[in-house]
């Protein structure tokens, strides 16, 4: 989830995934450094655009336009920690728009591994109908032979958005627990840098996720927002 509002527009795609459209009309910088440490866009997971008056820019999100194939979509937490982790263990930022990088991704979101031929359908449990009818749906379209290199790219880019982009889709894909996981159960923490379960609340006190958002912190005693409303109930 984001930390800025706002306007939300619903939408839905072809297979019936829920999306939600960020406007991205207030989100701006004026970094005099390079967009990676305290940047407004980096730190909302998304890349600089023509707002900024950043001078030096580096921010490692600048090119998730052309990966996602669509403007105003923002990264996941768990999927921009892995592009800085990447980064740093390359030893220089990872470029979105390589071929190697986009098919290491894709490739990660499917289930295969780097020989698997990538027009097979993927069978993993995410693909499965009882776990995902939109991604099921999906799975068996990516697998018609017939399709033109215009419609496999829209289609790659569609589960791209799915599996990394941010405020998007019911499910998203955890590097933390290496596979998908859902919105709902599953939250990428961007303080402590580590997938949560829902039941997880990050104490600013303590600066850290305490178990159980019906009870106090264990460090700090401290509650989370949602503590008053869970004791009405017990
Ligand atoms: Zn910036
Ligand atoms: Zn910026
Ligand atoms: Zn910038
Ligand atoms: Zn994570
Ligand atoms: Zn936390």
């Amino acid at each position: 989830m984001s930390d800025f509002s706002g306007d939300e527009l619903g939408s839905e795609d072809q297979f019936g995934i829920q999306r939600v459209d960020i406007d991205f009309g207030n989100l701006k910088c004026a970094c005099k450094s390079s967009c990676t440490r305290n940047c407004e866009c980096s730190k909302n997971d998304a890349g600089c655009s023509e707002r900024c008056t950043c001078t030096s820019c580096a921010n490692t999100l600048n090119n998730l336009t052309e990966f996602f194939g669509e403007t105003g979509i923002p990264a996941n937490p768990c999927f921009h920690r892995w592009i800085m982790e990447e980064s740093k263990g390359r030893g220089s930022p990872v470029d979105l728009t390589s071929e190697d990088t986009q098919d290491l991704l894709f490739r990660t979101l499917l289930g295969f591994n780097p020989t698997t031929p990538i027009n097979t359908q993927p069978k993993g449990d995410e693909f499965q109908e009882f776990m995902n009818t939109g991604h099921f749906e999906w799975a068996k379209e990516w697998a018609k032979q017939s399709l033109t290199a215009e419609e496999r790219t829209a289609l790659k880019q569609q589960l791209l958005r799915d599996g990394f982009g941010g405020d998007g889709s019911n499910h998203f894909y955890s590097f933390c627990r290496r596979n998908w996981q859902e919105d709902k159960n599953t939250t990428h923490c961007r303080t402590c840098g580590e997938c949560m379960e829902w039941r997880e609340w990050h104490c600013g006190a303590c600066n850290k996720c305490s178990y159980g958002i019906s009870f106090p912190c264990d460090g700090c005693g401290g509650v989370s927002d949602s503590y008053a409303m869970t004791q009405e109930y017990s």
